[in-house]
């Protein structure tokens, strides 16, 4: 049976879903959190894995055929695997994705490419030690480049996503385009947005997908534009020759809104229709107030059909006026 197809108001095919599996973390990393961390939710406000899986099986009855865990860090949660097994058994859930820091993923990889996990991001923003220290408050480089090492060994499809911050690792751009060269990986440069939990570090955004762009241009005036892949939020490029190819995210600017397909359930259990928006309905609630399969969908139709038609107006409509909250708590 072919799947159903899902749209929003604007016209827009909805079929990824984002889901923050918690929103603890085994890094601080600068454009995340505070140093001092954030104030964690208590368990039991967790979506439980037999919450989450009713969910997803609702979504994928209606159309949502691809599912991205990520958090918090996943592999923080207890049992995490226990949940990926779920839902890449759900009907109609054809791709299962992680994005991870890497730093408790190395014993789970050979199962996740039998469970036939179609890619990992890893977040990687810099390929010194001692930068990775000062971006991330923990001493973990090690662990996030063995896995790094391992992911592309198991030929599972790798991504490398690199937030470029001023002062911080600019000078990792071209060594992490280098990596390109021959190793089959895609490598990420994404805008830093000002979800850290404590607000915006700058009066204006400096590193720009364009000068990322420009950046990389000045030593690879050779560099090309590729397709992007449908629906991707990266503009793609590639070095001739090169075995991988580089992306870059305009996720401050959002370039990329007129065709986005995502949904958001964070980690306290909130739908998100937009990245900018501070969440339209609370999924955690609704299930526990013993609603039924068929009230939750007329629930979720509607948010869909009320979706921001970019993050801009989404961000005009918050409740809460300025961006603080943690990407710890969303999922990225
Ligand atoms: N802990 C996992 C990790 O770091 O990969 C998953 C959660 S993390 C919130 C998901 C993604 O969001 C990461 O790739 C991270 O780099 C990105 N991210 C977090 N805060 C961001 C920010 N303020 N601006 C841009 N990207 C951000
Ligand atoms: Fe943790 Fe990921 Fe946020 Fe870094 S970006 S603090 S690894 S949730």
């Amino acid at each position: 049976m072919a799947s159903p197809i899902l749209f929003d108001n604007h016209g827009r095919p909805l079929n990824y879903l984002r889901l923050a599996v918690t929103d603890r973390c085994n890094l601080r990393c600068f454009y995340c959190m505070p140093e001092e961390g954030i104030a964690y939710l208590p368990k039991k406000e967790l979506l439980t894995f037999e919450e989450i899986e009713r969910l997803v099986t609702l979504l994928a009855a209606m159309g949502i055929s691809k599912v991205r865990l990520t958090g918090g860090e996943p592999f923080v949660r207890t049992d995490l695997m226990k949940l990926i097994r779920r839902i890449v058994s759900i009907e109609g859930i054809n791709d299962v994705h992680i994005t991870t820091n890497g730093i408790l993923t190395g014993p789970f990889i050979d199962e996740l490419k039998a469970l036939g996990i179609a890619s990992v991001n890893l977040s990687l923003d810099t390929l010194d030690a001692q930068r990775f220290f000062k971006i991330t408050r923990r001493n973990e480089f090690d662990k996030t480049w063995n896995t790094l090492q391992r992911l592309v060994q198991s030929n599972i499809p790798v991504k490398l996503n690199a937030v470029v911050m001023e002062d911080k690792n600019t000078e990792d751009i071209l060594p992490m385009v280098e990596l390109t060269r021959n190793q089959n990986i895609s490598v990420r440069f994404i805008e830093e947005m000002p979800f850290n939990g404590e607000g915006s570090h700058y009066p204006k955004l400096n590193w720009t997908y364009k000068r990322i762009l420009d950046h990389i241009r000045s030593a690879y005036p050779e560099i090309q534009k590729i397709e992007d892949p449908k629906n991707a939020t990266a503009n793609h490029y590639s070095i001739p020759g090169f075995r991988g190819n580089i992306g870059i995210i305009a996720a401050f600017s959002r370039t990329f809104c007129g065709s986005c397909n995502r949904l958001r359930i964070t980690a306290q259990g909130t739908l998100k229709t937009c990245l900018y928006d501070d969440g339209v309905l609370d999924i955690k609630k609704l299930v526990r107030s013993g609603k039924t399969d068929e009230e939750i969908k007329q629930e979720l139709l509607f948010a869909f059909a009320h979706r921001p038609k970019d993050g801009f107006e989404a961000e005009a409509h918050r409740h809460k006026k300025s961006i603080s909250e943690s990407m710890s708590t969303i999922g990225g």
